[in-house]
């Protein structure tokens, strides 16, 4: 689905969603409101609700490249 181009991991505030990202394109803004508006419904996220109220609920993090396990023995 991302094609190991994903260079980014973007976490939602809220509970323990993630999603590996290259860049925050609309159809990632699409899906960070759909899982808003269907798995938080409570914030009330406007439909017309802006990138930065959207953003607002994730944080976005550089993906390591050195996330695996140190311990490769
Ligand atoms: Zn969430």
């Amino acid at each position: 689905m991302f094609n190991g181009s994903a260079r980014f991991t973007v976490a939602c505030k809220r509970c323990a969603l993630r999603l590996a990202v290259d860049r925050i394109r609309d159809a990632e803004a699409a899906a960070m409101a759909d899982h808003l508006r269907t798995r938080h419904p409570w914030l009330c996220l406007p439909d017309s609700a802006a990138l930065g109220e959207v953003f607002e609920h994730f944080r976005v993090m550089p993906m390591d490249p050195d996330d695996a396990p140190p311990e490769a023995a």
